[in-house]
């Protein structure tokens, strides 16, 4: 067995834990005992081979954690293997699915903020904060504890060690960003989201702010895109992704829910369910997609499949820094829809009466148009007559009015 080179306790006040390597350990290609970086070397040189990856959590119900696992574009798994080209191989260090426990897990964290890993980390912050200022003698999140002391350390003591030398650090759902359920009126605990905690300044050793991945819980490819996104630009292989102000992944939430949504055109036409089970547009029993920024409605919520209105729920805005108190009380028509709830009802009729017009004779051959069609279906319409014919004949002329020829 042979010792690793001492690192010098200047690096942390947080005590280290003995290492000791035994090349028989089958853990050791994995776990911590591989990851030092006793000659503290430039790691910033890329192409990387690997980065490390803290999933830190904070007051979470581990939703997050089930969205992550169930990314597919591409799998968590492909990340961890290094499979995905282009990208280094992640190895994640997490709160729950890790192969280490205890003290021999927290080790990693006191490694990452004393700048002793082999390679750059980011931070993955799963929860809202809560203010620990207010949590008396005790405390709302510990992790791990003091070796020395046996003071119980908390994550957020662990999120400002490291968050200064992560190459990024993304807030991870709803709670991690805005604050979320947590955080709702008369939040007992201050709960914020990490952006609050960390302040406008903060900056990340790549020159990031904050990223930020809302969703109660989240789109799992959502988040293992805009992590791939990150470690493309660490790898220097692509340019840094468009964030919006508010440090979203701007190709992800600009869009409203609603301009997505399988249901808008049933909107755009005003057709309204009035109960659950139903395909038309859900807004009538509260629906905030028209301005809710979320991408569920085309991306789905497990590998392209589900996501709300796509299995029949409304949306209740649990991706907008509003969310919960600016969207409460839940499936009840919001007060601001009413306008746009009246036009589309009213200049809807009109426009969908058109549109069957239009549509029935777009379902006749130009045969068709002077006989019956031959189908033998019994709800297949006979050629139409009187005044339709003739709209229908008015409608052709003007649509082939510049090529020249009527029909
Ligand atoms: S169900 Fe919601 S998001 Fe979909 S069309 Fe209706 S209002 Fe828009
Ligand atoms: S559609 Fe609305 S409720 Fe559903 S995930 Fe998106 S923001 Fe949340």
């Amino acid at each position: 067995m042979a010792e690793y080179t001492k690192v010098p306790e200047a690096h942390s006040d947080i005590p280290q834990m003995p290492l000791t390597l035994d090349p028989a350990d089958p853990l050791a290609p994995i776990g911590l005992r591989s990851r030092l970086n006793p000659k503290r070397e430039e790691i910033y040189q890329g192409p990387l081979e690997k980065v490390y990856l803290f999933w830190l959590v904070g007051a979470s119900c581990d939703g997050c954690t089930i969205a992550v696992t169930g990314a597919t574009h591409p799998r968590l798994e492909d990340l961890m293997l290094g499979k995905v080209p282009g990208l280094p191989r992640v190895e994640l260090i997490h709160t729950v699915v890790s192969v280490e426990s205890g003290a021999e897990w927290t080790e990693n964290l006191r490694m990452a903020a004393a700048g002793e890993l082999d390679a750059p980390y980011l931070i993955c912050w799963e929860g809202s904060i809560m203010d620990e200022t207010f949590s008396g003698d005790g405390h709302w999140m510990g992790l791990g504890e003091d070796r020395e002391t046996g003071r119980q350390i908390t994550s957020l003591e662990w999120l400002d060690r490291m968050a200064p030398g992560a190459a990024a650090v993304l807030a991870i759902g709803t709670c991690a960003t805005w604050g979320g359920i947590p955080a709702a009126a008369n939040n007992p605990t201050n709960a914020m989201g990490v952006m609050d905690h960390l302040g406008k300044d903060f900056r990340s050793t790549l020159g990031l702010p904050v990223i930020n991945i809302p969703g109660c819980s989240p789109i799992g490819d959502n988040i293992i895109e805009t992590a791939a996104a990150a470690l493309l630009f660490l790898n220097g292989l692509a340019p840094l992704p468009e964030f919006d102000e508010l440090g979203r992944p701007a190709w992800l939430f600009t869009d409203t829910v609603h301009r997505h949504c399988p249901r808008a055109g049933y909107y755009e036409e005003g057709v309204f369910a009035d109960e659950y089970g139903g395909k038309e547009c859900l807004v009538e029993l509260g629906c905030w997609g028209p301005v809710v920024q979320c991408n569920i409605a085309d991306r789905g919520i497990i590998d392209g499949h589900g996501g709300c209105m796509n299995m029949g729920g409304i949306c209740i805005g649990c991706t907008m820094p509003g969310f919960p108190d600016k969207f409460t009380p839940f499936y009840t028509v919001a007060p601001g829809s009413f306008v746009s709830l009246f036009s589309s009802r009213y200049t809807g009729q009109f426009i969908r009466r058109f549109r069957n017009l239009s549509r029935r004779d777009k379902n006749r051959s130009a045969r068709w148009d002077s006989s019956d069609s031959p189908s033998g279906w019994a709800r297949h319409r006979k050629q139409p007559l009187g005044a339709e014919r003739a709209i229908h004949r008015l409608y052709s002329k003007v649509q082939h009015s510049k090529e020249g020829s009527s029909r």
